[in-house]
């Protein structure tokens, strides 16, 4: 479709705005955690039902993973995609629409819950855009495939899905796009060819000591001092050994040993995230961790070899140039000035590009801003954008809802009708 004909397109569909917003605040205040995204699930199979267009639901795909399926003729098959699990965070923005839910995570634990990612304006956007494009669906022909993922923020549900036969149930998909919510001023769109998002990889380490009485260290092994050491040393990586003209960070975000204090743990448990956006990089980094983790376990005496176990994995997120090429022409033409194709590339990770790469298929993937555009200046106007503006997974994350639904929901339908083609 030529760029100007979707532009006049898309400007004669809307969707009812006070609906989509309420059903966003819905959605906020009733986050479910990842694995367990059934009311989530449930509401936006029965609202896919309700449009009149036809939409085939399927349902319980990799766990709570659905998809709406709208065949309209001859054309390429584009798939949208959305996230639906919130994070195990305590909200903490005082809105009146703040979620109060807490649940059971999978290890049995009771915790808050919270929307602190956005993934609630992720699954209205596509909802809204999977209305507004069932409405003009006598401008266009194709098939367009609406998927809704459980279990983004624990990196499973993409390949879940997979796994589960999702390709048995629907057509394969000529481009994957998705979307993510960011901390930056609302109106603001940007994507980039190439490398957008970091590959991450996580690790669980064990190091083990010989447990004993605080009194006495001189007959234990001390795994706190050995995981402070390990610690510490890791730290060493990204600064000593990786070229500065590349990325990688290096992040120990959980470290536990030990009930009280006059007793030496017999173990101590340190947990790393690695973010990288260069196989080479990755590979040498991974190898760094393993041998400090060795080497600082036998400089200790540590009762046996250390247990390095892999936790969570995303790929590299890589917008393919051909279909990228594509998406930015459109944006360019709708977004104006607000669109930045050369955003930089995320230290975050996704796995939605897994439903692509499987198949073979290529994907792009872009970002929409969400804060408050006065509060964003404010805070650009006095060098404070790090310490004011709240990014995913704070307590404070909270994203204006207007005009960034709107956003999100004409760059989902932009980028689906750049491949769909004209009837
Ligand atoms: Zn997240
Ligand atoms: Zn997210």
């Amino acid at each position: 479709m030529a760029t100007q004909d979707l532009i006049s397109l898309l400007r004669t569909s809307t969707v009812d705005f006070d609906f989509y917003e309420a059903l966003y605040r819905h959605f906020h205040s009733q986050p479910e955690l990842s694995y367990q995204e059934v009311q989530t699930a449930a509401k936006a199979a029965s609202l896919l039902r309700s449009l009149k267009a036809g939409y085939e639901v399927q349902t319980s795909i990799g766990g709570h993973g659905l998809v709406g399926v709208l065949k309209n003729g001859a054309g390429k098959t584009v798939l949208l995609r959305a996230d639906m699990d919130a994070l195990p965070v305590k909200e903490d923005t005082g809105l009146d629409y703040a979620s109060k839910v807490t649940m059971r995570d999978r290890d049995d634990i009771v915790k808050p819950v919270m929307h602190a990612c956005g993934h609630d304006f992720h699954v209205t956007s596509l909802l809204a855009a999977a209305e507004r494009l069932a409405k003009m669906k006598d401008s266009w022909s194709g098939t367009l495939i609406v998927l809704f993922q459980p279990n983004e923020e624990r990196a499973g549900g993409a390949q879940a899905m997979v796994d589960d036969g999702l390709y048995d149930k629907i057509p394969v998909p000529d481009v994957v796009l998705g979307q993510h919510v960011m901390p930056r001023k609302t109106s603001y769109v940007g994507s980039r060819m190439g490398n957008i998002m970091s590959e991450a990889d996580s690790f669980k380490i064990t190091l083990y000591g010989r447990g004993g009485h605080g009194s006495m260290p001189h007959r234990t092994v001390d795994p706190v001092v050995m995981a402070v050491g390990v610690v510490t040393k890791l730290q060493t990586i990204v600064s000593r050994e990786v070229d500065p003209d590349q990325f990688a960070v290096v992040t120990v975000g959980s470290l536990q040993a030990g009930q009280t204090e006059n007793i030496i743990s017999d173990r101590a448990e340190v947990r790393v995230n690695v973010r990288t956006q260069n196989h080479e990089v990755r590979n040498r980094v991974l190898a760094s961790i393993r041998r400090i983790v060795k080497g600082e376990c036998e400089a200790s005496g540590a009762t046996k070899e250390p247990l390095i176990e892999e936790t969570t994995k995303f790929p590299l997120s890589v917008n393919d140039e051909a279909v990228t090429t594509e998406v930015h022409k459109s944006f360019e033409a709708f977004f104006g000035d607000l669109f930045d194709p050369n955003t930089p590339c995320s230290t975050a990770s996704e796995d939605y590009s897994i439903l692509g790469s499987s198949q073979g298929k290529p994907c792009c993937f872009w970002f929409f801003g969400g804060t408050d555009a006065k509060t964003w200046d404010d805070a650009e106007k006095n060098g404070r954008l790090a310490e004011d503006i709240p990014v995913n997974h704070s307590p404070f994350f909270a994203p204006v809802i207007q005009p960034t639904l709107a956003t999100g929901i004409d760059a989902l339908c932009l980028a689906a009708l750049t491949f769909l083609k004209t009837s």
